[in-house]
């Protein structure tokens, strides 16, 4: 196992957190391996889904931004954050276009529309069409890939 605490990203050893730097990244998952904690690995890159009402953002409410855990890439604004009683952080459009990215999903026996990061490729989640408005989706991430930072 590797020793690495679970808690947090490990955002000073990592090299190619950035906020601003936007370039497209091209990182092996054995070098995601060696960077991320082992449970911010294994939904970036193994697109595991932690359980509903665990995560740390599903009810958050404060103003912000919320960034990718892995790569430092701004996702979303508090403001198209919803209240959704399905128990991960729900929002109604990404930041950019090309902040995110999406791909079909045919796993589990269902078709889902998987939202990957669009910088680092990690998979942040799904996308539904049972959204509220202005858009009617609701992309339903996973706290722990998400990193939020308040207003000053
Ligand atoms: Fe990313």
């Amino acid at each position: 196992m590797d020793n690495i605490t679970p808690s947090s990203p490990t955002k000073m050893e990592n090299p190619y957190y950035s906020r601003t730097d936007t370039t497209h990244l091209d990182v092996t998952d054995a070098e995601w391996k060696r960077i991320l904690p082992d449970s911010v690995f294994e939904v970036a890159r193994h697109k595991a889904t932690e359980r509903a009402f665990t995560g740390k953002y599903w009810d958050a409410e404060g103003l912000g931004m919320y960034y990718c855990a892995v790569c430092g890439n701004a996702l979303f604004r508090s403001d198209s954050k919803f209240g959704s009683s399905c128990g991960w952080p729900s929002f109604y459009q990404a930041l950019r276009p090309n902040s995110v990215r999406y791909e079909e999903d045919n796993t589990f026996g269902m078709v889902r529309t998987e939202v990957l990061c669009g910088r680092c490729d990690s998979h942040l989640g799904h996308i539904f069409d049972d959204g509220p408005p202005p858009t009617g989706k609701r992309f339903c991430m996973n706290s722990i890939v998400l990193d939020f930072e308040a207003d000053k």
